[in-house]
C-alpha cells in the first residue's frame, strides 16, 4: 500500500503487556464482581458458552426469558397489564417466542407518552435513566435496571471481542461528546480515572476541521491503540484525511464502527487508513448493542440472549417477518430490562434480514444483513469545517422532556433552519442550551428556530433528521 509506514510498536494484533493482562484477568473482574457486586463476567462467560449452540437451543433460551418477562410485566407494570388485558391475552398464552406477535407493537410515540406507566413500581426498579435523540429526531426518556446493565455490558464485551477488543488493551474512542452540563468534579474525576485505568482515550469527533482531524491522527500515533471505536462517519472522515495526508504510522488497528451506517466507500477508506479489520455494529441507546459483525464480515450477529430482534414487513393490513434479504422495521424486545420493559418496541430503524444458517465463524446467532436509515448529512461551520450531523441528536437527547421532534436543514447560504415540535413550553434554559451548543459546534452559522406543528416526511415516507440542501 503506498504511503504506509508501519510503526514497529503499534499493532492491534500484538500480545497484551502484563498490565493489560492483570487488568483483564484479575483487577477488573474483582472490581466488578466483588466490589461493585455486578454479574457482568458471569453473564459474559454464559454468552460465550451459548453463541455456538443450535438455533433451537438459542430460541428455547429466548422463549424462557420471554415467558418470565411477560409474567413480570403483567404482574407489575400497569401499562402492560392494561395492554395485555385489552388484547385478551394472559401471560400463559405466551409460551414461546413464536407467540410474541400476538402482543401489540409499542411505537416510539407511545414509549414517549408512557414513561411512568411502563415502569415497575415494586421490585426490579429502573435505577438507570437515560435519554436519546434517536435516529428519527424524536427524543426519548427511558430507564433500565441494574441486572439489564450487567447484560448490556456483557453483550458489549462479547461482541466487541469478536473484533479483537480486550479490556486492558489501549482503545481510542472517536466519539460524540454529551452536551449536558458537566457532572460534578468528583464524578468527572471517577470517569477520568476509570478511563485511565482501562486505557480508554476519548476524543470528541463532532467538529472535523483539518486541524481537528490532524489532532486525532496524532493522538492515535501517540496512543498506539489496539482498537478504535468511532462514530462511523467520523472514523471515515478521519481515515480519508489520514490517507490523503500520508499520516499512517501504524501497522493495523481494528476499527469498530458505531451509531451510523457503514457504506462500502467508508469501509474502503477505513481499511486503507487502519487495516482490513473493520467491523460494523448496530445498537440504540434504549437497548444498547443489537448486532455486531464477526470476523467473517458477513452480516451482524444479533444479541439473541439479551434481545428478540424482529424485522417486520407490511403485509396487507398486518405485518409478517422479513425473509432473508428483505428490508423491514426493526422491532425489539429487551428480555432482561424488568425496570422499564420494552416489549415489541419499534425504534424507527429499518434493517435487512440476514441469512439464517450458521455463519462461517461457527456462531448461530441470527444475523441482520444491513441496517438502513442511520445517516445524517455532514454539516459545515462558517469556515467550511465539517461537523457531524449527529450534533443535533446530542443536543436534543437531553431535551427529551421539552422537544418532541426536531429536524435541521442547512441551506445553500450556510444558515440552518431548526424545526421543533415542542412537548412543553420551550423555556429560556432550553433555548440557551441549543444556542450554546450550536455556537460551540457550528461557530458563526446563523441558526433560525421555527416552532412547528408537523415535520413532513419525504415522498419515500422517511424523515431525514439532518439535511443539507
Ligand atoms: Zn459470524
Amino acid at each position: 500500500m503506498s504511503g504506509v509506514r508501519p510503526h514497529a510498536l503499534s499493532s492491534s494484533k500484538g500480545q497484551m503487556d502484563s498490565y493489560g493482562l492483570l487488568l483483564e484477568k484479575v483487577l477488573y473482574p474483582v472490581w466488578e464482581q466483588s466490589v461493585r457486586k455486578r454479574n457482568t463476567f458471569d453473564r459474559l462467560a454464559f454468552l460465550r458458552s451459548t453463541e455456538r449452540k443450535s438455533l433451537d437451543e438459542l430460541q428455547a433460551l429466548q422463549s424462557g426469558a420471554l415467558r418470565r418477562l411477560i409474567e413480570h410485566a403483567y404482574r407489575e407494570v400497569p401499562f402492560y397489564r392494561a395492554r395485555l388485558d385489552a388484547a385478551a391475552i394472559v401471560p400463559s398464552d405466551i409460551r414461546t417466542l413464536f407467540d410474541l406477535p400476538r402482543i401489540p407493537i409499542l411505537t416510539r410515540e407511545e414509549a414517549r407518552a408512557t414513561p411512568e406507566e411502563r415502569q415497575s413500581p415494586f421490585v426490579h426498579r429502573a435505577t438507570i435513566s437515560k435519554t436519546t435523540g434517536g435516529t428519527t429526531g424524536q427524543p426519548l426518556l427511558f430507564a433500565y435496571d441494574e441486572n439489564s446493565e450487567h447484560w448490556r455490558q456483557a453483550v458489549k464485551l462479547r461482541s466487541y471481542g469478536w473484533a479483537g477488543y480486550r479490556l486492558g488493551a489501549r482503545t481510542f474512542h472517536y466519539w460524540g461528546a454529551p452536551t449536558r452540563p458537566l457532572p460534578p468534579l468528583t464524578r468527572r474525576f471517577k470517569i477520568a480515572t476509570d478511563r485511565f485505568l482501562k486505557r480508554e482515550h476519548y476524543m470528541d469527533c463532532t467538529a472535523r476541521s483539518d486541524q481537528d482531524l490532524r489532532a486525532a491522527a496524532r493522538a492515535i500515533e501517540r496512543g498506539k491503540p489496539r482498537t478504535i471505536l468511532c462514530y462511523t462517519q467520523a472514523g471515515a472522515d478521519l481515515a480519508r484525511f489520514i490517507v490523503a495526508n500520508d499520516l499512517r504510522r501504524w501497522d493495523s488497528i481494528a476499527v469498530l464502527c458505531c451509531a451510523e451506517a457503514l457504506y462500502a466507500a467508508d469501509r474502503e477508506a477505513l481499511s486503507a487508513a487502519f487495516g482490513e479489520e473493520v467491523f460494523e455494529t448496530y445498537g440504540c441507546r434504549e437497548v444498547m448493542l443489537v448486532g455486531s459483525e464477526c470476523e467473517a464480515h458477513d452480516g451482524l450477529h444479533t444479541s439473541m440472549e439479551n434481545l428478540i430482534v424482529e424485522v417486520l414487513v407490511k403485509d396487507g393490513e398486518g405485518e409478517r417477518p422479513a425473509e432473508p434479504g428483505e428490508s423491514g422495521d426493526v422491532v425489539l424486545t429487551d428480555l432482561h430490562n424488568y425496570g422499564m420493559p420494552f416489549i415489541r418496541y419499534k425504534n424507527g430503524d429499518v434493517a435487512v434480514m440476514g441469512k439464517s444458517d450458521r455463519c462461517s465463524c461457527g456462531r448461530t446467532l441470527l444475523r441482520l444483513a444491513r441496517v438502513d436509515g442511520r445517516s445524517a448529512d455532514t454539516l459545515r461551520d462558517a469556515k467550511g469545517g465539517r461537523v457531524s450531523g449527529l450534533v443535533f441528536n446530542l443536543i436534543f437527547s437531553v431535551l427529551a422532556e421539552s422537544v418532541r421532534q426536531f429536524q435541521a436543514v442547512q441551506h445553500k447560504d450556510g444558515s440552518i433552519t431548526l424545526k421543533l415540535i415542542p412537548s412543553s413550553t420551550i423555556t429560556d434554559v432550553v433555548r440557551n442550551h441549543i444556542a450554546k451548543n450550536c455556537e460551540k459546534y457550528l461557530p458563526g452559522v446563523p441558526i433560525r428556530t421555527e416552532i412547528v406543528e408537523e415535520i413532513p416526511t419525504s415522498p419515500s415516507g422517511k424523515r431525514q433528521v439532518v439535511m443539507v440542501e
